[in-house]
């Protein structure tokens, strides 16, 4: 897809952020760009708009940005994870592994309903960590998790992360 050079080149690479060795992916840059901004949501529409899916769930933060029009693009819903004391609802929590220590994301009660097929949205995967707890929150809720999706993935997980157990699907790879 030729669009997806151009994707890739409106990703800022951020040396030593947020510390010392990591190469920091700063997808801030590419919503600045309104044409490869448009591209990536056209991209992930396309691919889910004849899929039957009803939910799009984005994690907490930079799952916000690109979950909202992905999901208004297919006509589904769109429900957040969130980090734990932001939900002001009844929530389910699920925690995951860090590199260093835990992190959990919370969903609404309510929000999704059994049978509901699903994809999850982030911005990143790496270790795949992150996304395995987004659909572990939706299985538990009955929703069917049918692939999740980042803009960016290291090479190794594409296509499939064993950490997540789902179908990945990735736009490119980190600069
Ligand atoms: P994982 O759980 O797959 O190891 O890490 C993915 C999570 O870490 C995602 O929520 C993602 O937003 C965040 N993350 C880790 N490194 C980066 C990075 O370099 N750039 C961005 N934008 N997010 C990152």
């Amino acid at each position: 897809d030729p669009r997806l050079q151009a994707i890739s080149q409106a990703i800022r690479v951020v040396p030593h952020f947020p510390k010392h060795g990591i190469m920091f992916q700063d997808i801030t840059t590419l919503l600045l760009d309104h044409k490869a901004f448009k591209d990536t949501i056209d991209i992930f529409v396309d691919r889910y708009r004849d899929m039957h899916i009803s939910v799009v769930a984005g994690i907490e933060a930079r799952g916000f940005m690109f979950g909202p029009p992905i999901a208004l693009g297919i006509g589904a819903k769109f429900v957040p994870l969130r980090k734990p004391r932001k939900l002001p609802g009844e929530v389910i929590s699920e925690k995951y592994a860090l590199e260093y220590g835990t992190d959990c994301l919370e969903l609404h009660v309510g929000a999704v309903q059994p049978g509901e097929r699903a994809i999850v949205i982030d911005d990143l995967v790496a270790t795949g960590g992150t996304l395995s707890a987004g659909v572990k929150l939706l299985e538990r809720v009955g929703a069917e998790v049918v692939e999740c999706a980042c803009v960016i993935g290291v090479p190794d997980v594409k296509g499939q992360c064993r950490r997540i157990g789902k179908p990945l699907y990735v736009l490119v790879e980190p600069r």
